[in-house]
């Protein structure tokens, strides 16, 4: 089997695994507790949030954790959204491109009777610090756009748009879930006032994120109950998670360089061999990008039908995000950088880790471009197309 969704999730790797089992095994305590056997449950904890911090560049006290990258999203906003609306402002700015967790949660929010600007996202899949800055108003109480997004993989000028908020003095929020462990992060520097990381992104087990929160930037809680996380997030914490998502975020770091050195070539090579194939387009600019991502749309094919293709050969990969999958509306990421519905439904995304081969990729390029022949073969749009009776979008 090739695996080649890690965007969807990535495999839990060894070490994280041996540093949870303690955790999951005989140290079972509760962090809460005052016998030993809650405080080294306690000691691990503070470690790991040591591990985070120095990641992110921040202090322990500046990270909580949290069920996930969507809790954490959901926080974040929420948040800063209630403590604006103390002080009488009631805008947001977004993208359009955002992941579900911040899209559906400024959609609460304006039901609620927020006002919110999601900026446009230009066709390469970027927005522009200068639309940030336009955007900002008096009454503006969160700015929140997305590290790198999950489906095209582009990468956003984070620390430009902080230092623009920064400077506005509104709160800065980035759903950093897809760049962390991936790209260099740097909250200092870039001017983040928060940000979202999820653990099953880097190698770290499912059902455990972080949020960063600068110190002096306020947080309200999600979940109320007991005093865990400094009053930030009530309930018993995950601590083999949390464990193995510090673990993980470690060993990621630790290799950051090299990692992406690796995985950025293999990603050019399956980008080249792809847009190769005719009526075929990147989406996503090619050099602001995540280093593992390949989205390709594919003119007279379905996605759906691709991906069954490709999993019949061993190939696990992904049209669009995971979340949309299942309905049959097209991405609203494509959407949203321009691409027509029909092309839009035609899009693959196959996003690579460390432990892809270029065997791997090699046997991709031999595969997709037999599959994608197939299907436009049984293709009644692909056979308008070639008969001249429609114009191809993707010339
Ligand atoms: C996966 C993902 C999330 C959600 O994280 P979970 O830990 O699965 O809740 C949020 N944002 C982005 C960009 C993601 O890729």
């Amino acid at each position: 089997m090739i695996y080649a969704d890690n965007a969807a999730t990535t495999r839990l790797s060894a070490t994280a695994l041996a540093a949870m089992l303690p955790y999951l095994t005989e140290q079972y305590g509760n962090p809460s507790s005052l016998y030993t056997l809650g405080q080294t449950a306690a000691t691990a904890l503070a470690q790991a949030r040591e591990t985070v911090a120095r990641c992110l560049h921040c202090r322990p006290e500046e990270i909580v954790f949290t069920s996930g990258g969507s809790e954490a999203d959901n926080q974040a906003i929420l948040s800063a959204a209630r403590w604006g609306k103390r002080q009488g402002k009631t805008h947001i700015i977004s993208t359009a491109f955002e992941h579900h967790a911040v899209l559906h949660t400024l959609q609460k929010l304006e039901k609620e009777g927020f006002t919110v600007t999601l900026l446009d996202v230009h066709a390469d899949g970027r927005i522009t610090p200068q639309q940030v800055e336009a955007a900002i108003t008096q009454d503006t109480c969160l700015v929140t756009v997305m590290y790198a997004n999950n489906e095209i993989g582009t990468i956003q000028p984070i620390g430009e748009i902080g230092a623009i908020c920064r400077a506005r003095k509104v709160p800065f929020h980035t759903d950093a879930v897809q760049a962390a462990g991936h790209l260099a992060i740097d909250v200092g520097a870039e001017q983040i006032d928060m940000l979202s990381l999820s653990a099953h992104k880097f190698h770290g087990p499912k059902g455990v994120g972080a949020l960063y929160v600068r110190k002096g930037v306020p947080l309200l809680p999600l979940i109320e109950g007991g005093a865990q996380e400094r009053r930030k997030r009530a309930g018993t914490e995950n601590v083999a998670g949390i464990v193995g998502l510090a673990a993980a975020l470690q060993t990621a770091c630790d290799h950051l360089e090299a990692n992406a050195a690796k995985v950025t070539a293999l990603r050019d090579k399956l980008i080249d061999g792809l847009a190769a194939i005719p009526h075929a387009a990147l989406n996503g600019d090619r050099d602001h990008r995540l280093p593992g991502n390949v989205n390709v749309c594919f003119e007279g094919i379905e996605g759906e039908s691709l991906l069954l293709l490709l999993d019949d050969r061993g190939i696990c990969a992904s049209s669009g995000s995971a979340c949309t999958s299942g309905s049959l509306d097209p991405s609203h990421v494509l959407l949203a950088i321009g691409r027509p519905h029909e092309v839009a439904h035609g899009s693959l995304r196959l996003s690579l880790c460390e432990e892809n081969t270029e065997a791997e990729v090699d046997t991709m390029l031999r595969e997709i471009p037999k599959v994608v022949e197939y299907l436009r073969n049984m293709s009644p749009v692909w056979r308008e197309l070639q008969k001249g009776a429609r114009d191809y979008v993707i010339q």
